[in-house]
């Protein structure tokens, strides 16, 4: 764990691409470790030539690694570009052209796109730079040989070790950052979801609202072909008399409470929407009238017989409905038109019923 702590600690700056700072440790790693890997399989021969290039290369490593603990993170990347063309340029002799130093560069071009941010023609720019090396590199030391490593296995085993270290890093690379644009896209839409469905829901309850319930209606209307559909409106008997007896916010805890009990009775795929104040929107899709009114019954009884408590007040409301039946004639605007006029009929004949 600690070594994870210490790679992902911060820089001491806000506002820092971080994930840029945890990359280049990692990478001065890999390298870090190629490069003794590198070296031990070159055998002695090597730091016997070039002791003070290995001793330099090794220590600007080390240091270089730490730097990034106190260093903005532009110039932690710049250094460790710097660091890599350096080493590059420095080892082909050493290890010959066939050691694949020269891949290295990959790792630079790639930090151009991905750990920079400047603007997209300066990293085209940039990118033009480092293939522009990267040529001039080969008319340099294109085909070397290597004077200290003269086995054919160590030739190999030096290749395989560079190649590995630049995959590893290139796999690195690629997936950190596309790691970062994934959990952000991943991030927006589950907020795009959540703004959604708070525009939708109807706060108190946890209905849908009239915004949605218009919307529904408008997509029922699009889709149907032909089969029945049900719509109903339902408002609570003498709702103002619950307000005034109990206070406004008995009324709101008797609204949440008929919310609930029509997301406990109505099968799923019921839609339930607070139409209005003290109103209720209920669409049965693909169910006849004579169902939905079985379904209203069945609510309306759930509703009589409740008491719902608040505070030390025990309240029982009762709830008048219009329903009517939507074919493909029409449009849910009439149906609508006249569920309301059927909840009218049923509020002048006494309340507590449904009126069909
Ligand atoms: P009726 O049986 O004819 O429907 O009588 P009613 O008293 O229910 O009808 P009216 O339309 O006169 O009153 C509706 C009341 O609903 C008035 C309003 O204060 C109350 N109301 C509307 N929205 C809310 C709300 O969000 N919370 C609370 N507590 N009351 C609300
Ligand atoms: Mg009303
Ligand atoms: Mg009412």
């Amino acid at each position: 764990m600690w070594i994870r702590d210490f790679i992902t600690k911060d820089t001491p700056f806000e506002n820092e691409k971080k994930t840029v700072i945890v990359v280049l440790r990692i990478l001065y790693i890999i390298s870090f470790i190629a490069f003794c890997i590198d070296t031990i399989v070159a055998g002695p021969g090597a730091i016997m030539m070039y002791p003070l290039k290995i001793f330099a290369l090794f220590s600007a490593n080390v240091v270089l690694f730490f730097t990034t603990y106190r260093l903005r993170t532009r110039i932690s990347n710049l250094l460790f570009m710097f660091y890599t063309f350096v080493w590059t340029i420095f080892m082909i002799p050493v290890y010959g052209w066939s050691a694949g130093m020269q891949n290295y560069y990959i790792i630079i071009l790639m930090l151009c796109f991905f750990a920079s941010y400047s603007k997209a023609y300066r990293k085209f720019i940039n990118a033009g730079l480092v293939l522009l090396f990267r040529i001039v590199t080969i008319g340099v030391f294109g085909g070397i040989k290597s004077l200290v490593v003269t086995e054919v296995v160590q030739d190999k085993l030096i290749q395989i070790t560079n190649i590995s270290a630049v995959f590893l890093e290139i796999i690195f690379i690629s997936y950190m950052f596309s790691r970062k644009d994934t959990e952000a896209e991943n991030k927006l839409m589950k907020y795009n979801d959540k703004l959604l469905r708070e525009a939708n829901t109807d706060k108190l309850t946890g209905l849908f609202n009239r915004r949605r319930a218009d919307e529904y209606l408008k997509a029922v209307e699009n889709s149907n072909d032909g089969e029945a559909i049900s719509i109903a409106i339902g408002d609570i008997d003498f709702f103002k008399k619950v307000n005034d007896t109990y206070g406004h916010d008995a009324g709101d805890e008797v609204l949440k409470y008929i919310g609930s009990v029509m997301k406990e009775i109505c099968r799923e795929g019921t839609f339930l929407a607070r139409w209005g104040g003290e109103e209720f929107l209920i669409v049965f899709p693909d169910c006849n009238g004579d169902n939905a009114y079985i379904a209203i019954e069945r609510l309306r009884e759930e509703i009589e017989n409740s008491v719902i408590t608040v505070g030390d007040e025990r309240i029982s409301v009762t709830m008048t409905f219009g329903l009517a039946e939507y074919s493909f004639n029409r449009n849910s605007e009439s149906t609508v038109k006249e569920a309301d006029e059927k909840l009218y009929l049923g509020k002048q004949s006494g309340r507590n019923r449904v009126v069909y």
